[in-house]
């Protein structure tokens, strides 16, 4: 699976590290079905190398 397109940091425009894929567990916790507690979407941890501003996105399938 190809790499997704690198993520700019919002304060300083410098390119993102990607160091982490997480269940986000917030987003389930939001959703009533009782399904979803064992599927939670998954999002990118991204953090800059320069200011050290960390951002999440969803991960695309
Ligand atoms: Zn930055």
């Amino acid at each position: 699976m190809p790499e997704n397109e690198p993520l700019n940091c919002p304060d300083c425009g410098t390119q993102m590290n990607h160091h982490a894929d997480k269940p986000d567990r917030g987003a389930a916790a939001a959703d009533d079905s009782p399904d979803a507690a064992e599927d939670f979407p998954v999002i990118e941890a991204h953090s800059c190398p320069a200011c050290g501003r960390t951002a999440t996105r969803p991960a695309r399938g």
